[in-house]
């Protein structure tokens, strides 16, 4: 049995791409699955999407602890999760980066795919929505289910869900990243620290006691935790602010679903990039263009 484990963040399609692959799996006369797992259900936060591909049917219905691929949507995870954890020694990883595979360290020295995904799907589906991608990617890399099943897959899922000239565009990003993805062998030197995966039960907890503030898989749980979740870690993109075009009305600050924006005394607004996630809201309704979206993370 192929185990494959998806990680992504909110709006990546990380879920499509798990389903997507498990279709194309179905064509080549496989049986397969494919199912997400959410922490944080929003935009930008990390999310997690599993599939399994075998030749008989498959009865294991649990998250794939140890798998046989890893699928990295978003390369900041890294930062953030253990990301390795359990992938098998003989395992691959398919990846979207810049960076060429000798130069990404995963914390185990595996074989290695890497593509950058990004500015393919920016240029072939004009929104940063690296599913389809990086499934091009994993079939140079995967021998199990070949480009052509998956471009079927990809037509069938996306064109009937968005249309047909969204599952062309779609299918085009795979096969450009198909031809565009470098193999090779990842580094092995950081320390992939496994996290607990724990919360006490309500019969565990003393009465009259609340939770102190902890963390379990994305969530944040306790009283306070919430600035403990440093949403900034999410952001593929930053929003740049320009004083002098602001004209002051605010839009900004009240529509920021993070709180991120602090009005200054004179009105002019100063960002906290600690918790900004990328989401670009408030470039949308800024109606001076004084708020630039600069892919990549910065602090001005
Ligand atoms: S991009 Fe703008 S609206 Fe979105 S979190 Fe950052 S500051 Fe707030
Ligand atoms: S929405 Fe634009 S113009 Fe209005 S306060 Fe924010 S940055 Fe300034």
């Amino acid at each position: 049995m192929y185990e494959i484990r998806f990680h992504g963040r909110g709006g990546q399609g990380a879920v499509m791409a798990a389903q997507a692959l498990a279709e194309a799996a179905v064509l080549e006369g496989y049986y397969a699955q494919a199912f997400p797992y959410f922490g944080a259900e929003r935009r930008g936060a990390p999310v997690r999407a599993f599939a399994r591909i075998d030749e008989s049917k498959i009865s294991i219905k649990s998250q794939v602890y140890e798998p046989d691929v890893l699928v990295i949507l978003d390369e900041s995870i890294l930062e953030i999760d253990p990301i390795s954890e359990g992938l098998k020694p003989g395992g691959k990883a398919i990846i979207n980066t810049v960076k060429r595979p000798e130069e990404v360290d995963l914390g185990i020295e595996v074989e290695c795919g890497t593509v950058d995904a990004t500015t393919i799907a920016l240029e072939t589906i004009k929104a940063p929505i690296v599913n389809t991608s990086i499934l091009g990617a994993f079939a140079r890399v995967v021998d199990i289910v070949p480009l052509e099943s998956i471009l079927n897959a990809i037509m069938n899922r996306f064109g009937e869900k968005l249309g047909h000239q969204s599952g062309v565009m779609n299918a085009e990003a795979a096969r450009i990243a198909y031809q565009k993805t470098v193999v090779g062998r990842s580094k092995g030197t950081r320390k992939v620290v496994g996290k607990k995966m724990w919360l006490p039960t309500w019969n565990e907890i003393p009465i009259g006691n609340t939770l102190s503030p902890g963390e379990i898989d994305g969530i944040v749980v306790g009283p306070g935790s919430m600035t403990q979740n440093l949403t900034g870690t999410w952001r593929t993109q930053t929003p740049r602010y320009s004083k002098e075009k602001c004209i002051r009305c605010l839009r900004c600050w009240f529509s920021c679903p993070e709180g991120c924006i602090e009005r200054l005394e004179d009105d002019y607004e100063r960002w906290d990039y600690r918790y900004c996630k990328g989401c670009g809201i408030c470039a949308e309704v800024c109606p001076a263009d004084a708020i630039e979206m600069v892919r990549g993370v910065y602090e001005w």
